[in-house]
């Protein structure tokens, strides 16, 4: 029997790193829960064991039920039905496997029903989903807006809404208007309220993920009068108060099981959660930087799948006579998606890693004051899970639309027909790049850490550590780069000018990805030979020469050279 999870021991080594012991012991505050819960593990090797237990599950789950059923899902698609979003109806077949496994609400505590998994446990039951099915791993995965509703909902509301979704409810975020997509200050939807002080909410939502759930985060604007981002709030919409429809489900390139809806809101009774004005500033943010490391699961899920395809065509697939794998050609492309799979792969979990110290910390400072050695801890880690969300989102989002676009390349021309996925890959990725905030504004979100050195102090903390002899040659080399890199940041500095700034900050996030990519691939075949050596050296080879030429790109740019881009844009509007 196929099992994604046991089939890819890529997956499980990110079980093994030495921060995960710190991780768990404050995710189980030292195994309190362990008298009251029986499911609650006792020790550390307890805790891993259940974590490898609901992994195998859901590893069994997306490979013999969600991936046979992709196909037909990617078909029929949703429709709409008097106000009502339908799912396909092997969508319906998916959701009850994922309840019955008991993939629900699990980040949650235990308290309110939940299994109470580390976010880097819940990335990697992402990414399986995701590989089995993209638009159902949207479905799933929007479970994880319950995270945001703990972290700033009240108790009874946490009471009310949490044990639901672990059973199975759905969720959805509703940011997106018409008017407002990358820019959300934008936002129009207004919440006012009634003399009895009931929240009621009125307007449009575009673009909305699973926009006819059960529960759904609304962003609004709650302050008549204002037009920023200060006069905006978070609201919970329960449909069983009724009041907001769906008018359209979008009809769309990829990700098909997924519905994509326009939703009226109509009177819609809200309940505001956390405080007004807020809603934007904190708590939309933490929800998206929730999200961002959805997506950067689900974009694994896809590098992996594309690579998996690509490969398993290429040893059957002989032309002149040879397997086609055994092309030069053919296996460049075959070793660079699988470099590209591992090197994401680790950034995603090394995120992950540092948003679950912090989210835990937090959560134990709401229970009692933290020492001040655990406030720094947590202040350290939460930049860097902020400096790391916006590489890990953009790149892997970016990975895996290469890696789908080389699976079809290695198809020749079967990889144009619709009876094989590669086609279906390419489709489904294209949207990781765009939702839940394009590369472009990951590379906004990201660029005050590359000026302000944040990236480039750890990128020289990580060259400290020691890595195994094998490694040491590609170690060196990545040194280089890092001059290279600090050379080209200088320089940008230099030239004082904003303009120019912005129009070389993609290459300046492209070559802190790569560098720390490196770096994590490294340590990774540091730690484990046979698993990420190959993907080591194609990695750092490719990054190498990808930093060499953003450098040079840099180094040789004025921003006076700006008049010639602009012309192009001046050109086009006329
Ligand atoms: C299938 C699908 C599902 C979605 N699901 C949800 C959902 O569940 N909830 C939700 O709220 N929204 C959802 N969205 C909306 C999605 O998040 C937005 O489409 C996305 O953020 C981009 O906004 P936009 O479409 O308005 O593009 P625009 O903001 O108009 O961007 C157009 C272009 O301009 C660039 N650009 C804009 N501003 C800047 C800047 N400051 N610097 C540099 N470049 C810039 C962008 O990078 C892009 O290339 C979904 C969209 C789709 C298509």
């Amino acid at each position: 029997m196929a099992n994604y999870y046991i089939d890819r021991p890529e997956i499980g080594f990110h079980l093994n790193h030495p921060l995960m012991k710190r991780i768990v012991n404050l995710r189980e505050r030292d195994y309190a829960d362990k008298d009251k819960f029986a499911d609650a593990p006792v020790n550390y090797e307890d805790a891993i064991e259940n974590y490898k237990r609901v992994l195998e599950i859901c590893g069994e789950v997306a490979a013999e039920i969600i991936e046979p059923n992709s196909e037909a899902v990617d078909q029929e698609g949703p429709h709409l039905e008097n106000g009502r979003m339908i799912y396909a109806s092997k969508t319906f077949e998916n959701l009850d496997a994922t309840l019955k496994a008991g993939l629900h609400g699990v980040s949650m505590p235990r308290r309110y029903g939940g299994l109470n998994l580390p976010n880097v446990v819940f990335s990697m039951l992402s990414e399986m989903i995701s590989a089995a099915d993209a638009g159902f791993q949207n479905i799933w995965s929007l479970q994880s807006c319950i995270d945001t509703l703990y972290e700033f909902g009240s108790e009874e509301q946490r009471e009310k809404y949490i044990p639901r979704v672990c059973a199975g409810e759905s969720m959805s975020m509703d940011l997106t208007e018409p008017d407002a997509g990358s820019d959300l200050q934008r936002v129009m939807l207004k919440a006012t309220q009634d003399a009895d002080g009931t929240w009621r909410m009125n307007g449009v939502k575009r673009f909305i993920t699973n926009g006819d759930s059960d529960i759904h985060l609304v962003l609004a604007r709650s302050e008549e009068g204002t037009t920023d981002g200060r006069g905006l709030s978070m609201f919970i919409y329960d449909k069983r108060n009724g009041g907001v429809d769906v008018r359209h489900i979008e009809n769309k390139l990829g990700i098909h099981g997924s519905p994509t809806c326009e939703l009226v809101y109509k009177n819609a009774k809200a309940e505001l959660c956390g405080n007004t004005r807020m809603g934007l500033i904190k708590y939309v943010m933490a929800l998206m930087n929730g999200a961002r490391l959805g997506i950067a699961a689900q974009s694994v899920g896809v590098e992996q799948e594309a690579y998996v395809e690509g490969l398993n065509y290429a040893k059957e697939r002989a032309q002149f006579g040879k397997k086609i794998v055994t092309f030069p050609a053919v296996y460049d492309m075959i070793s660079r998606m699988k470099a590209k799979l591992d090197a994401g792969r680790s950034l995603l979990y090394q995120t992950a890693r540092y948003v679950d110290i912090y989210k835990a910390l937090e959560d134990i400072a709401r229970e009692r004051t933290l020492t001040p050695e655990e406030r720094q801890e947590m202040k350290k880690y939460q930049r860097m899970a902020d400096a790391f969300t916006p590489l890990a989102k953009g790149m892997n989002s970016e990975y895996a639309n290469q890696n789908a676009y080389d699976a079809i390349s290695i198809h020749g021309g079967s990889g144009f027909i619709m009876e094989y996925k590669s086609q279906r890959l390419y489709r489904d990725a294209r949207i990781f790049s765009i939702y839940e905030g394009t590369t472009q504004l990951q590379v906004v979100a990201a660029v005050r850490y590359i000026t302000n050195g944040t990236y480039l102090n750890l990128i020289k903390e990580m060259l400290e550590a020691p890595c195994s002899e094998e490694m040491k040659p590609l170690q060196e080399r990545v040194k280089v780069m890092v001059d290279l890199y600090e050379q080209a940041i200088n320089a940008v500095k230099d030239m004082g000018d904003v303009e120019a700034h912005d129009f070389l900050a993609r290459r300046l996030y492209d070559m802190t990805a790569e560098i720390i990519m490196s770096l994590l691939i490294i340590d990774d075949a540091s730690r484990a030979h046979e698993l990420f050596s190959k993907s080591a050296n194609v990695y750092v080879r490719m990054a190498e020469a990808n930093v060499k030429a953003h450098n040079a790109y840099i180094m040789a740019f004025d921003p006076a050279d700006l008049v010639s881009f602009r012309a192009i844009e001046q050109t086009a509007e006329e």
